[in-house]
């Protein structure tokens, strides 16, 4: 029986479906066009948010890290609250397709792209981080949605997932920008008593953007007394 490219369901051509580069031993689940349109991070990359270095301006890094770590640093609010994300692909035209399948379609197979790659990134980068905590949708989005596409993320891991976040729900405020609300509020709360202390906490999302939501979680997690926490995410925006 012959297998389909799980994007565009081609049939798979034995002798073009190994991934090369990274994973020379693993046979990709997708045809080499949609598998070569992916754009791997690789190279220098920024120590903490985890983006390419490669073709940032002098101007907006500051040795090993981008000028948008350094003001997180900076920011007295939000320095030391996360330590690192690390992500497997560059958020390109392409990335934005297959993500937007995967969540809209709520087609939980093509989490089995990346299962291979992501379970070794893991393995790789953080191998010490034993508390897996997937980023929550509000219950909204999830009612509409049907999955949380970072909990699907975090159960490819195959580690105990510790789903110990909400979102709050709050109402429109029209008179702040978003970007003060986002600074003001609380976006997330513990559904439960956790203690965290001594604990490495991995937070896992689809993609990092602006690192706000990442460093809404951390702290919400870091008062809980996580240690460490950082970030896995498919893709660097
Ligand atoms: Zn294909
Ligand atoms: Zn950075």
């Amino acid at each position: 029986m012959s297998e389909h490219c799980l994007i565009c369901d081609q049939v798979l051509n034995e002798s073009l479906t190994w991934t090369t580069l990274l994973f020379p031993q693993e046979k990709s689940p997708l045809c080499e066009k949609c598998e070569e349109k992916f754009q791997w991070i690789q190279g220098d990359i920024c120590e903490v948010c985890g983006r390419e270095m490669e073709g940032v301006e002098e101007q907006y890094r500051q040795g090993e890290r981008c000028l948008d770590c350094v003001k997180w640093e900076e920011n007295s609010d939000w320095g030391r609250i996360f330590r690192q994300n690390r992500s497997l692909y560059v958020y390109n035209d392409w990335m934005k397709e297959v993500i937007a399948l995967y969540k809209f379609r709520g087609d939980y197979q093509l989490a089995d792209i990346f299962r291979r790659k992501w379970q070794k990134a893991y393995r790789i980068y953080y191998p010490q981080y034993e508390v897996i905590v997937p980023i929550p949708l509000s219950e909204e989005r999830l009612y509409e949605r049907g999955f949380n596409q970072s909990a699907v993320l975090a159960g490819l891991l195959q580690k105990p997932v510790q789903d110990l976040m909400a979102r709050h729900h709050h109402e429109k405020q029209s008179k702040k920008t978003k970007k003060e609300r986002l600074k003001k509020e609380q976006v997330f709360f513990l559904k439960e008593d956790a203690d965290l202390h001594g604990k490495k906490v991995l937070l896992i999302d689809d993609i990092y953007t602006t690192g706000t939501t990442l460093h809404h979680a951390a702290k919400v997690l870091k008062e809980a007394g996580a240690e460490v926490v950082s970030s896995l995410t498919l893709a660097r925006g």
